[in-house]
């Protein structure tokens, strides 16, 4: 079916044979696939070589944003562009950000070495960039045995919506969910859903409305998302309306919708953004919501995503769709390891991006100016954080880093992290509290759902947590806290 895509893609741009098109990051999923290692290294090649060939080269852009983005930051008497953009983040400072990066280098390193170890499977030699996938496809089959056909009938979406998304939240918020098919969506195929909240004075007067918007179809943006076509706000007196939409194949007439455990994932993360413009209680539109700093706003979205993974959640809705069978614990088990398994290259991948990204911005006007060699710069950030790993390329090099260059992500790309961590830490808090408890629940939406940006993040964290954020919940979940002892209090930097 892949060859018949590329053979597609070809055609469509008037050539023979097969096209591979290059997708965002460096590191090209296909040659996971493509057997023949002289191809996944021209891909590879091609994809590192993105914005620096002639005619496409980057390079004199690149540097002359980075100039003109520190001179900026001095003329408003800032130290550095990352200084300016840190100040309305939860992190507050460049330092801070960077401290939270630089303390999980050690773990993702050493762990991203002893991947190298096993995908060479005791061999003296380095994993080229363009092999490290292909490797891990690779062991990932013979080792975990874990492939779509094998779950998918698992997970239906009505099956995984009620019973798991909606059933979730209504045990954690107290919410009811109605269809309501006489309302109409934009499209046929948009599903309306009043939610009711057992707590209000009238509880029957809704808290607002969802829409979905699941299936993909072909003048559609692609991959997942949430957004608000009216936000709740007390001073407008008015309730929110907001929508849940991802790109999910149809199937054939009167089959049922079966999700990959990635779109069940990603279900349960635009649901969590969802809850989060629902249950906005603010007086001001400008606050309501989802309306909050960049490092903050992935957190509720994030967290949401363990209610897929518990065990009592997954006994209620990943039923088989013929037999009604609960998944079993071992091929959960399996599905649990193979996410773990390659953790330590994704981080480190990750850190590289990130830290390139604070780097380049936390440059005064004078050293911007010194710079000439974009190659050389990112050497140079990598060797200093010690994550100059053989093989590893950064998720994106500087000429094709769109989210900081062509994005509104400048000295931010740390926040995907930031929030993560307030999520792993969160979820083993709700998880010592017994998991799906409306005592938890009350707690999220008092101090976070509720308040939208009209709050200073960190310490509403810590009066729903009732501690500082710590990384070692982080580490845990990627399986990375093997080689730290103890690990570290997130608050020795200040900041988590
Ligand atoms: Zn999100």
């Amino acid at each position: 079916s892949m060859r018949g895509t590329l053979a597609a893609t070809a055609a469509d741009s008037g050539r023979d044979g097969w096209l591979i098109p290059l997708g965002l990051p460096t590191v090209q999923p296909i040659t996971a696939w493509l057997d023949d290692a002289g191809l996944r290294r021209r891909v590879s090649e091609a994809s590192l070589g993105r914005g620096a060939t002639s005619g496409h080269d980057n390079t004199p852009i690149v540097l002359e944003m980075v100039r003109l983005r520190a001179e900026r930051a001095r003329l408003l008497g800032l130290g550095s562009h990352a200084e300016h953009v840190l100040a309305v983040e939860t992190a507050g400072t460049p330092e801070a950000a960077r401290g939270l990066l630089l303390d999980v280098v050690d773990a993702a390193v050493t762990n991203a070495r002893n991947e190298a170890k096993d995908l060479l499977g005791g061999e003296e030699r380095e994993l080229h960039p363009a092999d490290w996938a292909w490797e891990s496809e690779r062991l990932r089959a013979e080792r975990f045995r874990v492939d779509d056909a094998t779950v998918r009938p698992y997970f239906e979406l009505e099956r995984v919506l009620h019973d798991g998304v909606m059933h979730a939240a209504s045990e954690l918020y107290g919410l009811r969910f109605a269809e309501r098919t006489d309302l109409a969506g934009y499209l046929p195929d948009v599903r309306v859903i009043e939610v009711f909240d057992d707590e209000r004075s009238e509880p029957d007067a809704g808290v607002g409305l969802l829409l979905l918007d699941y299936y993909a179809r072909p003048t559609k943006r692609g991959g997942a998302w949430m957004s608000s076509f009216r936000d709740q706000s007390r001073l407008l007196d008015s309730s929110p309306v907001v929508v849940n939409v991802m790109n999910l194949a149809r199937p054939a007439a009167g089959q049922p919708t079966l999700l990959t455990m990635d779109e069940v994932t990603t279900m349960f993360h635009e649901f969590g953004h969802a809850l989060h413009g629902l249950l906005s209680d603010v007086e001001y539109p400008v606050f309501s919501g989802t309306s909050v700093p960049r490092d903050f706003v992935e957190f509720p979205s994030q967290v949401n995503e363990m209610w897929a993974r518990r065990p009592e959640m997954l006994a209620r809705y990943a039923r088989h769709v013929e037999t009604g069978e609960p998944i079993g614990e071992e091929l959960v088990e399996r599905m649990r390891e193979a996410e773990r398994f390659g953790e330590g290259q994704a981080t480190v991948e990750y850190l590289a991006a990130a830290l390139i990204d604070l780097e380049w911005h936390s440059l005064t006007p004078e050293e911007a100016e010194a710079v000439t060699d974009v190659d050389e710069f990112e050497a140079r950030v990598l060797a200093d954080a010690g994550l100059d790993v053989p093989g590893i390329e950064p998720r994106y090099r500087s000429r094709y880093f769109q989210h900081i260059f062509a994005g509104g992500y400048s000295a931010a790309y740390y926040s995907y992290f930031w929030a993560e961590v307030l999520d792993a830490d969160a979820a083993e808090w709700f998880v010592e509290r017994g998991g799906l408890k409306r005592d938890s629940g009350d707690r999220m939406r008092r101090e976070v759902l509720s308040r939208g940006g009209a709050i200073d993040f960190l310490d509403a964290y810590r009066r729903m947590r009732g501690s500082e954020p710590n990384t070692t919940a982080l580490l845990r979940r990627r399986g990375l806290d093997s080689s730290v002892v103890g690990g570290r209090r997130a608050a020795a930097t200040g900041r988590p």
